[in-house]
């Protein structure tokens, strides 16, 4: 789950890191309010889940009420990268002397939270990693260990940063940055631009912040940060239904059990020329409801031209699917050809069901690629 700056930013404040003072506003009139109460210089912020909203203009400093209320009618409503805006962060303004970048994620070749600290902040972090690779400090943490003080006097030596003051100030926002990262049990804590002030004092003034999804039932507060409304609306259908679906960008609809037979049937889409709509995956079991609920997200995606199942059969048997489809599709009423690929223990007497039953939209095939083509051609 990805959270807002100003979302990412009360985290940060939680664990200890620097951040400027603001306020949410989702109107002209409430943005005008908050410049008010903050009083003097204010940045308006645009609230997408998107990177870049300074270069697209979502950014914007405002000496007065009236000029926040001005710049947020403005910014309000834009759309950001496909992300319409409907949320502002308004803050204190900041006085800028140098922008740099920080950030822990997960390194899953070495299997260890890596650490990133460079002086050439404010721009793309992957265009540092190309054309400056030694102003990038890189640092591994040792999972086990945790973070030590001398990670952070290792990265700001790295990074070359020469002011004492500096050089404490960033190595401590590591150590809490650590925190932050193991504590909201995060995948990514990301600080672009990490600023230093004319005055010398060092503080967050973006915040980049990915929640691991599947330890959000620790984290009830932040669990109820997410933003339902931004979400696609057949990814929060999913959701409610308790669907493992991703929206893509094709026509062919997917189902299949288990995670790697969907992947795989992605790519076997891909490979005889198709595009597929989604990934979805039915999981273990292959009830009835499982499929219905499975088969209304899919179907909800206009651009679904047809549908495959592609069921492996293991512990769950092609017989009981069998039966499982021929329910939903009875409780269902869907006009798109389906095609339906068994395989596994008790195939044969799945594939009996369906030629016996199946209305006749629905084709059966043996093979994975068989059934791709078919599908195919179909849609
Ligand atoms: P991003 O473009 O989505 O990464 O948004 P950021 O929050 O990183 O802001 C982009 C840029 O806007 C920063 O790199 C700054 O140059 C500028 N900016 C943001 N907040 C302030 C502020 O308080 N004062 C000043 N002077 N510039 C700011
Ligand atoms: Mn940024």
């Amino acid at each position: 789950m990805d959270l807002y700056e100003y979302q990412g930013k009360e985290l940060f404040a939680r664990a200890g890191i620097p951040v400027s003072e603001g306020r949410v506003a989702t109107t002209p009139e409430e943005a005008r309010a908050a410049a008010e109460e903050l009083g003097g210089q204010v940045v308006v912020k645009a609230q997408v889940l998107v990177g870049g909203r300074g270069k697209a203009g979502g950014i914007k400093l405002a000496d007065t009420p009236e000029e926040a209320e001005g710049q947020a009618a403005a910014i309000l409503g834009m759309d950001i990268r496909g992300h319409v805006v409907r949320r502002l962060w308004i803050e204190r303004a900041s006085d800028i002397a140098k922008e740099y970048y920080l950030s822990v994620t997960f390194d899953r070749g070495e299997k260890k939270p890596l650490y990133m600290l460079t002086t050439e902040g404010g721009v793309d972090i992957e265009e540092v990693a190309e054309t400056k690779p030694d102003a990038l400090a890189r640092l591994h943490v040792e999972p086990l260990e945790g973070f030590q003080p001398w990670h952070g006097r290792r990265l700001v030596y790295e990074a070359r940063i020469a002011d004492a003051g500096e050089q404490q100030q960033v190595a401590a926002i590591a150590e809490k940055l650590y925190g932050a990262f193991v504590g909201f049990d995060a995948m990514l804590c990301e600080i672009n631009p990490l600023i230093v002030t004319p005055e010398g004092e060092v503080k967050a003034l973006d915040s980049k912040f990915t929640i691991d999804d599947n330890a959000l039932y620790r984290h009830p507060d932040v669990a109820e940060m997410r933003d339902v409304e931004a979400a696609d609306p057949r990814e929060r259908l999913a959701r409610e239904k308790g669907v493992t679906y991703v929206k893509l960008d094709g026509e062919v609809g997917i189902l299949g059990n288990g995670a790697g037979l969907v992947m795989s049937t992605l790519d076997v889409i891909d490979q005889v020329g198709g595009r597929p709509a989604n990934f979805c995956d039915l999981g273990g079991g292959g009830d009835a409801q499982g499929v219905v609920d499975a088969l209304e997200v899919i179907v909800s995606d206009e651009q679904v031209k047809a549908i495959l199942f592609n069921i492996f059969g293991g512990i769950t048997r092609c017989d009981e699917v069998a039966r499982g489809i021929l329910a939903a599709l009875g409780q269902l009423d869907i006009d798109l050809p389906i095609v339906v690929r068994l395989d596994g223990t008790n195939a044969g007497e799945g594939r009996r069901l369906l030629s016996e039953a199946a209305p006749a939209n629905l084709h059966v095939e043996e093979t994975m690629l068989s059934a791709a083509e078919r599908v195919v051609s179909l849609t």
